[in-house]
């Protein structure tokens, strides 16, 4: 689920007027419909796993397969636990946006209960800064992008990074380039593992 240093794809952005309509937005110079995701162009990454891995750095494309699918962020197995049903996650300072006592915003994919121990012994910011819980749902409601503002003859200037940009914010929806899927975790529990 790590990204390798081989799989780091250059953006070469600008802005383009959509077929059929008459709004401009962000693409790429050779358009792939795979390009976009929930409406919002998404960085494109390789999945060939060439050259070194680099930990924490989590490919694009299996950053939103482990959200999506529940997925553990190490050995990408389910991390829905078989006997309560709920979906174990590592929870970092850095990852996580508090929003009630049992809910938060988080960019980062869930541990399973198997991959926990070994998560939490190689990352030693992890272990400083990190809890374990387990959650009931997790629903994707937003990106963290890039931003970009139209510059002369259709290119792209950058103006922002790692911007939460939420599903609900479609106004912003044409001039990001999303990086990683956030979800809203609900029904968060602390678990006696440290
Ligand atoms: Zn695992």
């Amino acid at each position: 689920m790590i990204a390798w240093s081989g799989e780091a794809v250059e953006h070469r952005l600008l802005f383009a007027e959509r077929h059929l309509s008459r709004d401009i937005r962000l693409a790429y110079p050779d358009p792939r419909p795979d390009d976009w995701a929930c409406g919002i162009l998404r960085a494109r990454s390789r999945q060939d796993r060439r050259g070194q891995p680099l930990w924490r750095m989590l490919n694009v494309r299996r950053q939103w397969l482990a959200m999506l699918g529940g997925l553990c962020q190490v050995c990408g197995m389910t991390g829905r636990d078989p006997l309560t049903g709920r979906v174990w996650w590592v929870i970092t300072e850095t990852a996580f946006r508090a929003m009630s006592r049992d809910s938060g915003l988080t960019n980062a994919p869930p541990t399973c209960l198997a991959c926990i121990p070994e998560s939490l012994a190689h990352c030693p910011r992890l272990r400083k800064s990190s809890a374990v819980y387990t959650v009931t749902r997790a629903e994707p409601v937003g990106v963290l992008a890039d931003t970009f503002t139209p510059g002369p003859e259709g290119t792209a200037i950058h103006t922002g990074h790692n911007v939460y940009v939420g599903f609900d914010e479609f106004a912003m929806h044409t001039s990001c380039l999303a990086l990683q899927l956030v979800v809203r975790l609900e029904g968060m529990r602390r678990e006696p593992i440290s």
